[in-house]
């Protein structure tokens, strides 16, 4: 099983439009450094599974027939933009996994062109997708939002994106499981405290509860990323920072 950051950036990228920010100066004199939309790709067993559709360049990274299916966190147009070009594609369908949000995302669900959306996920219920057990996680946000845990005989993963902490049931769940790799919502330095994502504080908190547990930071702005340039040392032993293409093999 392998997961790859495929965008480790918040709502806004890196750089973003017109800042000359210490990171998005440093991120348009080094494409490492920049960020594209928060997401991911799973792959296993030659199979691959997009976590969220938003890649600027997604129609050439996986081209017709590659995309096995799609497993969406919620409905924000971040997370979501790129499968307002994917379905009116001529190509085999894309079954959608999803959380339980009536609503979506503008008109979808109406016109869902050649994306087959599934019945919602419960949380806490795990299915199994590409031979790899999937269990949805409630997650705290200002939409309907799920994390998922990639269970492998090998071991775990879990993909917890867009979120302010963690909620009770999905904590005992991760305490008892404790997965190898947590790729966590770090939106913000501790100087904010934003409301639906976490600051650098809480996953500081988070991961002292999970101490054998890699956390990778994800969902990352452009000010918190100048906040560890000026910082680099105020992580914890077992936090790394995410970056686009980031590979978690199991
Ligand atoms: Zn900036
Ligand atoms: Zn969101
Ligand atoms: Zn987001």
């Amino acid at each position: 099983m392998r997961l790859t950051l495929l965008g480790t950036g918040n709502v806004q990228g890196c750089p973003v439009y017109g800042c000359k920010c210490s990171a998005c100066l440093r991120s348009q004199q080094d494409a490492r450094y920049s960020r594209h939309l928060c997401s991911a790709l799973l792959e296993h067993d030659g199979k691959k599974v997009l976590l969220d559709a938003n890649h600027p360049q997604l129609q050439q990274l996986f081209p017709a027939g590659t995309i096995d299916a799609i497993l969406l966190t919620h409905y924000h147009m971040d997370h979501v933009q790129a499968l307002f070009d994917l379905r009116w594609g001529v190509a085999p369908s894309i079954p959608v996994y999803q959380p339980n949000d009536p609503q979506g995302c503008d008109d979808l669900f109406k016109h869902p062109g050649l994306l087959q959306f599934q019945p919602a996920n419960q949380a806490n219920i795990p299915f199994q997708l590409v031979g790899v057990e999937v269990m949805p996680l409630t997650l705290q946000h200002s939409k309907t939002t799920l994390g998922y845990c990639f269970n492998s005989p090998q071991g775990s993963i879990a993909y917890l994106t867009d979120t302010q902490g963690i909620p009770a049931e999905s904590w005992d769940y991760l305490l008892e499981k404790k997965p190898d790799f947590i790729v966590i919502d770090c939106n913000n330095s501790p100087l904010q405290r934003p409301k639906n994502h976490n600051n650098l504080q809480d996953v500081l908190t988070l991961a002292e509860r999970l101490p054998n547990t890699c956390w990778v930071l994800t969902h990352i702005s452009h000010e918190l990323d100048c906040y560890l340039l000026e910082y680099p040392h105020c992580l914890r032993d077992n936090m790394v920072i995410g970056h686009d293409g980031l590979q978690i093999n199991l």
